[in-house]
């Protein structure tokens, strides 16, 4: 008779997308057979961290994020492995415009700027959101050769300046960056925020010569593809599609959240449970006789305790550095060194005949030198479907950030206050909302500094001397939605890994 093999507990700490991705995929294990259990602790009243979507009359409110990359895959197929297929939903590319305060003015955004590089003559000559010298710039530009030495880091700011000039920090890369990570260019690390340009700056120089290369190679793959008719037929594999640039779901991003919850195992998901201290049990580690056999304290704010033989920390950085003080006090430092930003969003719903006050796009950013609380703001209901009810319109508007983090002291009412009037003066728009949404996010997105790849380094050398503990989240290698689903499920397999209970790939294997 064998003896059945003793089921190991993988704790996840932190119930966000990271920590769900973590805990799910610990379960899909469970449920293929493997002999583990998971375990997912959570400080807050719900799961999914700073996901939530609540919906009023017909309107859908995404109070934190409201999209994610479609270029990057993670949360896509994660929608789809979770039965979710139907409800993705693309942003309305073809309606897609962008627009910049510019000297009180919005202007659009040159067609063909891809993020920060110019791929069309003629937009960006003629756009007057940049003086002529950086119109120069970005011509010569053209003929930049790769470095010589290896420049090392830097700021994304003085890497857009020595490519394009001075105005396009200003003017492009700085309310791009607050707009997105509520950052600043000038602090931001190139090489971990825009990695994709940072290499191509090492291979060709030219970060205009690089792009145009890859739309060709892009182009010249689509076009192999068409002609190859049913080319696909009979190989299983479907051609290439054009991607939309933003992707979400129908009913907000909550229901990708509530899908991964719903596949744990009810009996072992804690909320309400602030982790306060994570430890050795006594006799680990010297006292244990491998690593393996050593397992973790789990220490709640009110007293509760559990323990694991590996745990996930799914917090945000700063907090797990705080959990690990006295597991390894230089990780610890580490951690907590690795600064957040604040933010704040508020989403404002209008009826009728406010959409014709509106110009057409996707919304607008605001730059640093406009001297404006508002961040950016976003047409929701332009740029995806079924977001508001028909013919109805909902601003969704950022603040705080880097730059104005003391906006979130203000009281809900002043803030709306500010919002209507910066929209009235920028817009024109006056149009009284049906309701509003503030919704305040503290310190929640991870900003890379320059030297953060360095800082990843010496984090993971840390890691390796206490085995069993893994690290997920937003702080470490991309702060977007797919970022955090693929950082969880790459704890919880090295988890699962490290306890020899098999691994996710197996699971699924095991599956079909
Ligand atoms: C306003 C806003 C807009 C964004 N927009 C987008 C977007 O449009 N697209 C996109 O891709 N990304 C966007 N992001 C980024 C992305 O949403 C986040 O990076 C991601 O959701 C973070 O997930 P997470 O699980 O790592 O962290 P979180 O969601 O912060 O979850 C961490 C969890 O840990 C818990 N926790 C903390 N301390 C403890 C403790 N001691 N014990 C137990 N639990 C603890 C917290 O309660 C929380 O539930 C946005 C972020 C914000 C804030």
């Amino acid at each position: 008779m064998t003896n059945a093999p003793k089921t190991r507990r993988i704790a996840v700490i932190g119930g966000g997308t990271s920590g769900l991705a973590a805990a799910y995929t610990l379960a899909r294990a469970r449920q293929a057979g493997a002999p583990v259990e998971e375990l997912l602790v959570e400080a807050g009243p719900w799961l999914g961290g700073v996901v939530r979507t609540e919906t009023v009359d017909g309107f859908v409110i995404e109070a934190g994020p409201d999209s994610f990359l479609a270029e990057k895959p993670q949360a896509a197929a994660m929608a789809r492995e979770l039965g979710l297929g139907d409800d993705l939903m693309g942003s309305n590319d073809h309606a897609r415009r962008t627009y910049i305060l510019h000297r009180g003015r919005l202007l659009p955004l040159p067609d063909g700027l891809m993020f920060l590089v110019p791929t069309r003559l003629w937009p960006m000559v003629t756009t007057p959101l940049l003086p002529l010298s950086t119109k120069l710039a970005a011509a010569l530009e053209l003929f930049s050769s790769p470095p010589k030495s290896d420049r090392g880091d830097e700021s994304v700011a003085s890497f857009v300046q020595r490519h394009y000039g001075e105005a396009m920090v200003e003017n492009i890369a700085d309310p791009l960056l607050s707009g997105v990570y509520g950052g600043d260019s000038a602090a931001l690390s190139v090489r971990s925020v825009l990695p994709r340009f940072w290499e191509m700056e090492r291979k060709y120089g030219s970060l205009t010569r690089a792009t145009l290369k890859s739309m060709r190679q892009r182009r010249a793959a689509e076009q192999a593809n068409n002609n190859s008719g049913a080319n696909s037929a009979g190989t299983g594999i479907a051609p290439p599609r054009k991607l939309p640039l933003f992707m979400t779901l129908k009913g907000g991003l909550q229901q990708m959240t509530e899908r991964l919850a719903a596949q744990l195992d009810k009996y072992h998901v804690f909320m309400r449970s602030p982790v306060q201290a994570l430890e050795f049990s006594p006799g680990g580690p010297a006292g244990a006789a491998d690593s393996c056999s050593r397992r973790f304290l789990i220490t709640c704010a009110g007293g509760k305790v559990f323990d694991a033989d590996a745990v996930v920390l799914a917090v945000p950085a700063n907090q797990a550095g705080g959990l690990l003080s006295s597991l390894d006090h230089r990780l610890s430092e580490l951690l907590e060194g690795i600064p957040y930003s604040s933010s704040m969003t508020v989403s404002l719903g209008f009826g009728e005949n406010a959409r014709a006050k509106l110009p057409a796009g996707f919304g607008f950013l605001i730059p640093r030198k406009e001297q404006r609380r508002m961040l950016a703001c976003t047409f929701v209901h332009a740029k995806f479907d079924h977001r508001a009810p028909e013919g109805k319109a909902m601003l969704r508007c950022f603040l705080g950030g880097a730059r104005d983090p003391q906006v979130l002291a203000l009281h809900d009412d002043e803030v709306v206050a500010i919002v209507r009037k910066e929209l009235r003066e920028i817009m024109n728009f006056t149009a009284e909302p049906l309701f509003y949404r503030v919704h305040r996010w503290y310190a929640s997105m991870a900003q890379y500094p320059v030297g953060h790849s360095g800082r990843i380094t010496a984090i993971e050398q840390r890691l390796q001397d206490l085995p069993g503990l893994y690290l997920a989240g937003n702080a470490y290698s991309g702060i977007g939605i797919s970022d955090c689903l693929r950082t969880g499920k790459t704890a919880a397999e090295k988890a699962l890994e490290y306890l020899g209970v098999g691994s996710s790939q197996k699971a699924e294997g095991n599956r079909h």
